[in-house]
């Protein structure tokens, strides 16, 4: 009988063994089945930007901007633009919301003239939302958004600031001595070769200008420029770029500060003078070295600090003091903007700036105006037609469909 107890109880000791470690092998499967995967949150989002992140265009101001009247304030490129109804500076807050364009298929685009050729029925009829992506009817913001490069040629600027595309972009380093770019992840830092030249030289000039140790460059232009889905009217062509009222830190920026970090507001919350708390004088200099560059068409800054600019100058202001423009916006960056190059005859160039120093008085007073500051909001309306290939320049088309060149 003990025997038999005894093989009883060393075969139950036995089985439960057995049992224990079946389930800690099933037990260990499982948990190895629900570990995340490694790698998917850890990868940069490289190519979507934070729509958070406010974008120095994009911080609201309480000037939704009606364009101004024709003054001698001489409003840029903008105003001018043939159909350009819209004020340059993007005044729809919803725009940021805008989740940046997921690139629609690589567009192979016909040229132009082939969709109009008339329907035959056709057997699956498209979806009606979505516009078109090819062909002189789509949405020049959207097509020029899905290019990642830019194209093979020549480069030049084609058509105006605010309705144009560019040929040849090549990209500022995002590091450089005396610069960042910040905005990696928008894939703006492309330009018409001059521009990128003009901020290799610009940089170290600045810096030595304000003793800060670089500068912070903004948005330029798309890799083959064009309208842009959010921030911007202008930006278009290539010769546009906003840099930052700010000095470079010391470190080098990690991508993420890059996307998050905001710019300093220099205006006051009325918007009628400087913020004392932000504004030093170093942003004469910066602003002064800006405008001092022969290729340099305009600089534009916010009123307030044009106003502040005029006292500082007094009767001297030189024929820098008038390329600094008053804009709406550009409260925490400037705006430069580059003369049509030599290398680009489809280029439009600008108006010229106006006569004088643009500080007197009367041109300042409608920058101050409840007209600007307080304008009367427009109640419903449709939002504006967006830009399509067939308001570019036709050379716009062949720089889209050109084959790409690899990154400079
Ligand atoms: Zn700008």
């Amino acid at each position: 009988m003990r025997t038999i107890m005894y093989v009883r109880i060393v075969a139950l000791l036995g089985l439960s063994l057995v049992f224990v470690a079946g389930t800690l092998a099933l037990a260990q499967r499982m948990t190895v089945a629900q570990a995340p995967e490694p790698t998917v949150s850890e990868t940069p989002a490289a190519s979507a930007p934070i729509p958070q992140a406010p974008a120095p265009d994009l911080v609201v101001p309480p000037q939704p901007a009606p364009p101004p009247a024709p003054s001698l304030s001489a409003p840029p490129a903008v105003v001018a633009a043939p159909g350009a109804v819209t004020p340059p500076a993007a005044p729809s807050p919803v725009v940021t919301t805008t989740t940046p364009v997921e690139p629609a298929p690589v567009v192979t685009a016909p040229p132009a003239a082939q969709p109009a050729a008339p329907v035959v029925a056709a057997p699956t009829p498209l979806p009606p939302d979505k516009p078109p992506i090819e062909g002189a009817k789509a949405v020049a913001k959207i097509v020029f958004a899905s290019k990642q490069l830019p194209s093979l040629g020549k480069a030049m600027a084609i058509g105006y600031y605010p309705r144009g595309c560019l040929s040849g972009g090549v990209a500022l380093p995002v590091n450089g001595p005396t610069w960042q770019v910040m905005r990696v992840s928008r894939n703006r830092n492309w330009g018409h070769p001059n521009l990128v030249r003009f901020l290799e030289r610009f940089a170290p000039a600045a810096a030595k200008a304000t003793g800060w140790k670089g500068i912070l460059v903004g948005d330029m232009a798309q890799p083959r420029g064009g309208p842009l889905p959010y921030g911007h009217t202008s930006h278009q062509i290539g010769l546009d770029v906003d840099i930052w009222f700010m000095p470079m830190p010391n470190h080098t920026l990690s991508a993420e500060e890059r996307e998050k970090t905001s710019a300093i507001n220099l205006v006051s919350d009325d918007w009628k003078s400087l913020n004392p708390k932000t504004w030093s004088p170093q942003q004469v200099a910066f602003i002064r070295t800006a405008a001092e560059q022969p290729e340099v068409e305009r600089v534009l800054v916010n009123a307030a600090i044009k106003k502040e600019i005029c006292r500082v100058a007094g009767k001297n202001g030189g024929t820098w003091l008038k390329k600094v423009r008053p804009w709406y916006w550009h409260h925490d960056h400037i705006h430069v903007r580059l003369k049509c190059p030599a290398d680009s005859p489809n280029c439009r160039a600008q108006p010229e700036v106006p006569d004088g120093d643009g500080c007197n008085d009367k041109e300042l007073a409608h920058w101050f105006s409840d007209k600007v500051l307080k304008p009367v909001k427009s109640t419903g309306g449709k939002p504006p037609k967006p830009i399509t290939m067939a308001d570019l320049p036709p050379a716009c088309q062949t720089v889209l469909s050109a084959p790409a060149r690899a990154k400079n």
